[in-house]
């Protein structure tokens, strides 16, 4: 069965929001808090970052690995995010949850939210924006991820504003502030509280 038809009470909430907003870390709290919701993996051919695990939040796999998985129809969505990676959510661990009437909670970006909205059906889908106001206070939290050539922050940064551009497509917001993470997981679970 097919997302677009099925009925089911499963909710799938989709957090995006710029690089460096908090939502991953925002996540990883609710994942300690409600060990109950579905944190699915997506698959990235970017190389880990200094303390991420396979199979944490993503499976790292190489770029042929991932076409091939575009061929099969594996990916729900898939996306080109910040130039020359590959990302995208897997379809059978999405499918499954919501069939079973989970709630899973993904992070991803505004162009993969655009695709997974034409997918899943309204009643199943929840958009919330991480919002970022200070621009400087994001280039600063980019940075302490690790040295990155300037052209790549200036990437990200450029993404940022395209992204926060389009929040309005997401019917909720969370303000990202720094060393707030346990408030924005509350917000999340005021969201969440109110959607099911
Ligand atoms: P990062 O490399 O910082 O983990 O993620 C870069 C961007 O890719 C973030 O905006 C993140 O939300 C997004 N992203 C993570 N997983 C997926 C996915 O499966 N599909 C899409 N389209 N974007 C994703």
């Amino acid at each position: 069965m097919g997302v677009r038809t099925m009925s089911s009470k499963g909710k799938l909430f989709l957090v995006v929001g710029p690089s460096g907003s908090g939502k991953g870390s925002m996540i990883a709290k609710l994942k300690q808090r409600h060990p109950e919701y579905i944190f699915p993996l997506s698959c990235t051919t970017r190389d880990p970052r200094p303390g991420e695990k396979e199979g944490e939040v993503y499976h790292y796999i190489r770029k042929d690995e991932f076409v091939k998985g575009i061929e099969e129809g594996e990916f729900l969505e898939w996306a080109e995010v910040h130039q020359d990676n590959y990302y995208g959510i897997l379809k059978k661990p999405i499918f499954e949850a919501l069939e079973e009437g989970k709630i899973v909670i993904r992070e991803i970006d505004i162009q993969g939210f655009k695709s997974v909205s034409a997918l899943v059906p309204p009643e199943n889908l929840i958009g919330v924006f991480i919002m970022v106001t200070e621009l400087d206070e994001l280039k600063r939290r980019i940075l302490m991820r690790g040295k990155l050539p300037d052209e790549e922050i200036e990437r990200r940064l450029e993404s940022a504003r395209k992204e926060i551009a389009e929040s309005y497509l997401c019917p909720y917001t969370i303000d990202s502030i720094p060393g707030e993470i346990d408030r924005m997981a509350d917000d999340m679970e005021v969201i969440i509280a109110k959607e099911i």
